[in-house]
């Protein structure tokens, strides 16, 4: 079964807004075992998007378009495609219904552009739309089908799972399933990664792993197409057991998990509170930590001391160790954590010092030095790392060594 998806508007080619839609429907079609062959971007004309749907009829047997289902004369999506395909528009009463509530709720008369919504090609189905007006259309034509989707996000999203999906299901049986499993790692480069996974790398289908850098992060994704969603997650499970045996300490977590996330797990784990005093990241350990719901069981606070006299009037650094090693030194660092420990009587103190640039090194002290310390009752240690990019590639690199040494340190 083959698809593709037509991405309709001038917003995109212009670059105002970034093609989500395309990447969330190749993702979903390809979970559902239906291969994505082209995506194409076409600008609100209705000439280029006549000739470009001819295309891919003729190429594809699913033809996804999403955007220009709106009420206003840039909106040319239907109008075009029933033109085309000799179709008269025909109103469809219920689809009215549909949209006089949507602005009834608001306590708004239908805008005129609006009813134009209801109208769709004869013989088309339809998928209500519970977040705006513009429906999701189903047009079928000989042994194919067009599904037409609204541009924003968060109507597209819903149309399709619960509408769209289970039509292609039922019509669009491709005869195998495709499962992803993602394994998220940090501590290591990616260079050295591809080093300890090189053969899993050079898998061919209908089992492949990727291998993707991020910032401070790196994740391999295993992809398996199977009859059955019981053998997809076999195959998957063979090579996230060989991988899980080489990466070991250095995966935090699977899929959706964030680093925070894995970090409060340990917190928890261990029964422990944690306070923090970090300067060079402004806050940013503190709000991921607490981007976790249910962080208040062990977060207890989180300190900028930013400037070198609340360094030693609020989380106890020496006047003598700042002048002697300077803001940015493993002392530092060290006696930051130390500080908040005892000051907030928590079990777990960290405390983190650096230089983000892109101005503000020197030679013995360069842009991207960062110290993290990190104390308990039973460990005290500091780690010295060297990271390069813009300031806020600095603090996010921080920010994941940071939560990293609370999950593997406490
Ligand atoms: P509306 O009724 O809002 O006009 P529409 O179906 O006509 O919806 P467009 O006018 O093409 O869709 O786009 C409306 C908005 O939806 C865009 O401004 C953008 O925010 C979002 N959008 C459209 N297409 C995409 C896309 N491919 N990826 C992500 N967002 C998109
Ligand atoms: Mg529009």
């Amino acid at each position: 079964m083959k698809a593709e998806i037509i991405s309709i508007g001038t917003e995109l080619l212009l670059g105002r807004i970034v093609n989500t839609n395309a990447a969330y429907l190749s993702q979903r079609l390809a979970e559902l075992g239906i291969d994505v062959y082209y995506q194409t971007t076409v600008g609100d004309n209705p000439h280029r998007l006549a000739q470009l749907v001819r295309k891919a009829l003729i190429r594809s047997d699913i033809v996804m378009l999403t955007g220009g289902l709106g009420p206003t004369v840039d909106d040319i999506t239907i109008r075009t495609l029933a033109a085309m395909l000799g179709k008269k528009l025909v109103l469809k009463r219920s689809i009215l219904k549909n949209i006089k509530r949507h602005f009834k709720a608001r306590h708004l008369a239908v805008p005129d552009g609006n009813e134009r919504q209801a109208y769709i090609p004869q013989g088309a189905k339809w998928v209500a739309n519970r977040v705006g007006t513009a429906p999701g259309i189903i047009i079928e034509h000989r042994d194919k089908v067009l599904i037409c989707l609204p541009g924003p996000p968060r109507e597209l999203q819903p149309i399709f799972e619960k509408g769209i999906v289970p039509y292609l299901k039922k019509n669009f049986r491709s005869g195998y399933v495709f499962r992803t499993r993602t394994i998220k790692t940090t501590g290591l480069p990616e260079s050295q990664i591809n080093i300890m996974v090189k053969d899993l790398l050079e898998l061919k289908p209908p089992t492949t792993v990727g291998i993707y850098a991020k910032l401070g992060e790196v994740d391999l994704t295993i992809m398996a197409k199977a009859k059955n969603r019981i053998a997809a997650e076999k195959a998957i499970a063979v090579i996230e057991n060989k991988i899980r045996s080489r990466l070991d300490k250095y995966i935090f977590g699977y899929d959706e998990e964030t680093l925070e996330q894995a970090a409060g797990h340990r917190l928890i784990a261990e029964n422990k509170t944690i306070a923090v005093a970090e300067s060079c990241t402004g806050g940013l350990i503190s709000s991921r930590l607490t981007d976790v719901s249910g962080s208040s069981r062990y977060f207890i606070r989180g300190a900028v001391p930013y400037a070198n006299e609340v360094k030693v009037k609020h989380v106890g650094v020496s006047a003598e160790t700042l002048k002697r090693y300077g803001a940015v030194s493993k002392q530092v660092a060290l006696e930051m954590a130390r500080g908040i420990k005892s000051i907030m009587h928590v079990d777990v103190g960290l405390g983190v010092t650096g230089i983000a640039g892109p101005t503000g090194g020197t030679k013995s002290k360069p842009v991207g030095l960062v110290y993290i310390a990190l104390v308990t009752d039973e460990v005290s240690m500091v780690k010295e790392f060297h990271f390069v990019g813009s300031r806020a590639d600095i603090k996010w690199q921080t920010s994941q060594a940071a939560l990293d040494m609370i999950r593997t340190g406490i």
